[in-house]
């Protein structure tokens, strides 16, 4: 691993330094020898073995790539390769038979995962706590906690309002006491879904989980990626769970994972990082993570908070009017944010190809994001 993220080093150097010496780009998104081209007529991306990608070359089907910005970010639905996962993109090895992961972080706590979802639970010695219901998981949570206990679930909590991780939340008993922030709560009645129940038992800013051997502290600090999610932290283990925020080892999902707020989404860091934890629960992807993780993430945002700000400051909005014409604004707006956009992603995606899963796939959509913040708020 090691002598690749050297290689790929000196590539990315190469590639800085000396366009002429760096002819072997495409090692860096394709595997067993096969280089990236770019396919004219489909408008896709391949790899290929060389001397396929030779006569494609030949006969005009394919192009070789020669920009690394090209391919890491304008377009990148279009990409049919991805830059190599690096190790701390990986977690525990999921039984894909089970269909689920289920272990205990510490005393009577644990985590259960798909592989792409996550979801925690406490034995307390008088029920179970049920954090989240992911649908992709469904009825396997309730087949991790029959795995190791076998008290009723008695509560249950809901981290914020998404489908996507509560939409399985009607297979809990229908006593089950569902806690939620008042503003989910809210949401929830709106959107008048059967397979999230409306919470009985509301916050507005901290409320504390007494039950049995266990205790929960519940609290709110700003709407970090929906209106109502909410801090879940364990004090006796030293678990901190808050979901689609913090990504181990990968960079978030699109958009800073559809975060409402961009400011709050950034300030986020920093509120978790006041937390005195061992792990977290990010509700996410491979694995659980550390206060390293956060730091690392809070790292990578501010590498693209610096690179949307000298891109928002040297992107020249009437110089592209100049260029097209000030008729249609909205042309003019379109290329002013690409332009910027572009130019932070490139700035930023080979600082993090290696560190985090992904950052060739969505940094672009995280300077989007970042820098309109910039602009407007
Ligand atoms: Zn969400």
């Amino acid at each position: 691993m090691k002598i690749t993220l050297i290689f790929f080093s000196l590539l990315l150097v190469g590639f800085f330094t000396n366009q002429e010496s760096f002819s072997q780009e495409s090692d860096l998104f394709c595997k067993d020898g096969k280089i990236l081209v770019y396919r004219i007529n489909a408008e896709k991306y391949a790899c290929l073995n060389p001397p396929t990608a030779e006569k494609w070359y030949d006969s005009g089907i394919a192009e070789p790539v020669k920009q690394l910005s090209s391919i890491v970010s304008i377009h990148p639905e279009k990409m049919t390769s991805s830059a190599p996962l690096p190790e701390a993109a990986f977690g525990p090895q999921i039984d894909f038979s089970k269909g689920y992961f289920v272990d205990e972080i510490s005393d009577d706590l644990y985590w259960v995962t798909d592989g792409a979802y996550q979801g925690m639970f406490l034995v307390t010695g008088k029920g179970v706590i049920a954090v989240d219901a992911p649908p992709s998981i469904g009825q396997n949570y309730l087949n991790a906690i029959t795995e190791v206990t076998d008290e009723p679930i008695t509560h249950v909590i809901y981290s914020h309002s998404h489908n996507d991780h509560i939409g399985a939340a009607v297979m809990f008993p229908d006593d089950a006491i569902i806690i939620s922030h008042k503003w989910t709560a809210e949401q929830l009645k709106i959107r008048n879904d059967p397979n999230r129940p409306i919470p009985t038992v509301t916050f507005e800013d901290n409320y504390t989980l007494d039950v049995g051997n266990q205790i929960l502290e519940l609290a709110y600090h700003g709407p970090m990626h929906d209106p109502g999610n909410i801090f879940i932290y364990a004090p006796q283990q030293k678990v901190l769970m808050i979901v689609d925020v913090i990504f181990p080892g990968w960079v978030p999902f699109k958009d800073l994972a559809m975060a409402e707020d961009v400011p709050f989404f950034l300030y986020a860091h920093d509120q978790i990082l006041e937390y005195e934890f061992d792990t977290l629960i990010g509700g996410h992807l491979t694995r659980l993570g550390t206060v390293e993780d956060v730091k690392i993430q809070k790292e990578y945002f501010e590498d693209i908070q610096k690179n949307a700000g000298i891109a928002n400051q040297q992107v020249d909005f009437m110089a592209i009017g100049q260029e097209v014409g000030f008729e249609n604004l909205w042309l003019v707006f379109q290329i002013y944010a690409d332009r910027i956009t572009q130019q932070c992603a490139d700035s930023t995606v080979p600082n993090w190809i290696g560190r985090l899963g992904g950052a060739d796939l969505f940094t672009y959509d995280h300077c989007w994001k970042v820098s309109e913040s910039q602009r407007i708020d």
